[in-house]
């Protein structure tokens, strides 16, 4: 496989692409998390639904939480998906750092919990948000590049 192969990348419809970029600067200049849903084809990845969850973390400025009555319902809608073929993710946002990088914490738990695996990172500078879709293959955390369509 070359390195061109190998490269992920996401793509997504604009009005979705547009609920997370609400949901982001909405919550500023807290966190936001939620759900990410997508279809996988040969490395090729399209996101087609987000599931905008609340942030109950206590410092909310530095940390994204879902409460687990919330997780419960996440869990139901997942098996239901997962058995159409969908894979999910989590995405939370960047409010302080601007940033698109996991940071030490979301590398470790992207390596730990399979829905964690893959993840979309929201960095928010003013009204811009950046984006980023992070991937766990082992051994390596790979940044794919998502596209708006
Ligand atoms: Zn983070």
């Amino acid at each position: 496989m070359t390195l061109k192969d190998s490269v992920i990348s996401a793509k997504i419809k604009r009005k979705k692409w547009k609920a997370f970029r609400d949901h982001a600067l909405e919550r500023m200049p807290e966190e936001c998390i939620g759900l990410f849903e997508c279809l996988e084809h040969n490395g090729k990845y399209e996101i087609t639904n987000v599931y905008p969850c609340r942030n109950v973390a206590r410092n909310k400025k530095i940390e994204g939480k879902i409460s687990k009555p919330e997780m419960r319902e996440l869990k139901k809608l997942i098996s239901r998906g997962e058995r159409k073929g969908f894979k999910y993710g989590i995405y939370h946002s960047h409010p302080l750092s601007g940033s698109v990088s996991l940071s030490d914490v979301d590398q470790f738990i992207s390596k730990i919990y399979k829905l964690f695996r893959m993840q979309i990172i929201l960095g928010v500078t003013g009204k811009r948000v950046k984006k980023a879709f992070w991937i766990f293959q082992k051994p390596n955390l790979i940044e794919g590049r998502i596209e708006v369509i």
